[in-house]
């Protein structure tokens, strides 16, 4: 019988959690996890925020919805609500949704389009199911045969428990302790051991470094670089703080933008997740913090917890015998709640690649590729939101305003202008009904739409639209209040 092959799990957050989860569930035949984590360094804590690709990821792994929303507190979320990032007073959602009916040649809003150019259509909103009852504060997993998309709101710390017991319960065998060396082999490169305080070691075949901002394995030691995005997305500082809830949890993430950063407000069952998103450039510490407190509602119960980051990633996530999961392969500031989604499609990559045998390094170059262009598909989503703004009541804002953005992102909105397409390709997490409620509601529209959006008489098109926006009013009347929903869903303990 194959010996099965030793991988040491550097870090015990989200990340070094769902790795060790992920790996004992559908590889644990083959493979024999350690986990190593130190209770006196702490995990970042943050991180309540998903995206509905979390669905998938824990039926491939077996989670139980109701069990990991009891166990985590949370709510459900149909999207984020922006305030005043357009411009200051302006509101506007980006849910998960399907706008209206879309078709192979044309999306739905070039119809929306066309109907405004003749006078009539309302809003995007009302052929959105999840952008309604979004703003009504309704949920349901499905109406009849129509399925919501959604994704959660979650308490970061129980989360990365939850998964701890269930890997524990698999046969992942956890060391608690500082790493304070890490042993390589001279001639190959790889790593060998984690060395622990009071002369420990635990040695391994393959290494995912799970270890945070510190990026102790594939930074520190083995020396890959990171590749700085800061020049686009300039926040470098947060501050955190939880506050009791003052109402029922709507079922959505609210991003509120100030003059020198924005705000996260992320509801959970049994209370609110605070942050203030800033950079050191435009804003000192002092004022992020009067900022943050001055705008938040219920009593606060933690300090203000502060945080520090860099924007940007690993050149390459994969070297050698260790891989990168989580913060210690890059961070994308939290604006669409990406980074749990981008360790679980890294854990998928990973479990499809595994280096079982033999050479390691055409997988690690095709784990890189793909990982790279996921990547740069959300920096690009992320600053549209910054560039795209009217704002100019800041040298924050102006900042933004006025930076150059990535090729990629400058060519997408060229084509956005020009005739109104938007494309979702499948490396980008976000479809075209995503940039297109960004790109809308802030503020950019195309010059032209499709000349297919004029297939039907403006009468005939009026009547089509009415069907879909009535179907969607029938659907959210169907839909219970959020709250009560959960309540008989999914009501944690405490
Ligand atoms: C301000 C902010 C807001 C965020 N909001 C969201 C959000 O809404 N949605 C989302 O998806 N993501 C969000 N994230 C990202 C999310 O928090 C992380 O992706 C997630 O928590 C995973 O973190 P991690 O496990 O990689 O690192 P950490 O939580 O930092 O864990 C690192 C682990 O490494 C261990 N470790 C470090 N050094 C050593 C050592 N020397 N010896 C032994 N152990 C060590 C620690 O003990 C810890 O267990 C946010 C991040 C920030 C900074």
């Amino acid at each position: 019988m194959q010996e099965k092959v030793r991988v040491i799990v550097a870090g015990g957050g989200t990340a070094g959690w769902l790795t060790a989860y992920s790996l004992v569930k559908r590889l644990g035949t083959s493979l024999d996890i350690t986990l190593v984590e130190s209770d006196q360094i702490g995990t970042v804590g943050v991180g309540e925020a998903t995206v509905p690709t979390m669905h998938r990821f824990h039926q491939f792994f077996g989670i139980e919805e109701r069990e990991f929303m009891r166990a985590t507190q949370a709510t459900f979320k149909l999207g984020i609500v922006f305030d005043n990032w357009g411009a200051p007073g302006e509101s506007y959602a980006h849910t998960f949704g399907e706008i209206g009916q879309s078709n192979w040649l044309v999306e739905f809003h070039q119809y929306w389009l066309e109907a405004h150019a003749n006078g009539f259509g309302g809003k995007l909103a009302d052929y959105c199911l999840e952008l309604k009852a979004a703003q009504a504060g309704k949920f349901a997993k499905s109406v009849g045969e129509t399925p919501l998309t959604y994704a959660f709101h979650l308490n970061a710390t129980a989360y990365a428990g939850f998964l701890r017991q269930k890997s524990e319960a698999l046969g992942v065998k956890r060391v608690e302790g500082k790493i304070s060396e890490i042993s390589v082999d001279a001639e190959t490169g790889n790593i060998q051991s984690l060395d622990l305080e009071q002369d420990r070691k635990v040695g391994g075949d393959f290494f995912v470094d799970c270890t945070g901002f510190r990026s102790l394995l594939l930074g520190d030691t083995l020396g890959v670089e990171f590749e700085d995005w800061g020049h686009w997305l300039a926040a470098d500082r947060a501050l955190a703080v939880q506050t009791e809830s003052t109402e029922p949890p709507p079922p959505f993430t609210r991003a509120i933008a100030h003059s020198t950063g924005w705000q996260w407000r992320i509801p959970l069952q049994s209370r609110t997740g605070n942050g203030f998103v800033y950079s050191s450039r435009f804003c000192s510490d002092d004022d992020a913090r009067a900022t943050l407190l001055g705008n938040i509602t219920g009593k606060t119960i933690t300090e203000p917890f502060p945080l520090k980051f860099k924007t940007g990633r690993r050149v390459t996530a994969w070297h050698k015998n260790c891989v990168a999961i989580g913060l210690s392969s890059g961070f994308v500031e939290p604006l669409e709640s990406t980074s749990i989604h981008l360790i679980d499609t890294a854990l998928v990559r990973l479990m499809r690649l595994f280096p079982f045998a033999g050479a390691m390094e055409p997988l690690a170059e095709q784990f890189n590729r793909d990982t790279r262009t996921e990547w740069e598909a959300v920096r690009d989503f992320i600053i549209l939101h910054y560039k795209q703004t009217q704002r100019d009541d800041s040298e924050f804002w102006n900042f933004y305003r006025n930076m150059d953005i990535p090729d990629s992102l400058a060519h997408r909105i060229e084509i956005f202008k020009e005739n109104g397409y938007v494309w979702s390709d499948l490396a980008n997490l976000f479809r075209a009904h995503s940039w297109i409620q960004v790109m809308f509601g802030q503020g950019l529209f195309p010059k032209n739409c499709h000349g297919a959006s004029r297939i039907l008489p403006p009468e005939a098109l009026k009547v089509e639209l009415e069907k879909v926006s009535a179907f969607v009013d029938q659907n959210l009347a169907k839909l219970p209040d959020h709250n009560d929903f959960i309540k008989q869903y999914c009501a944690a303990q405490n």
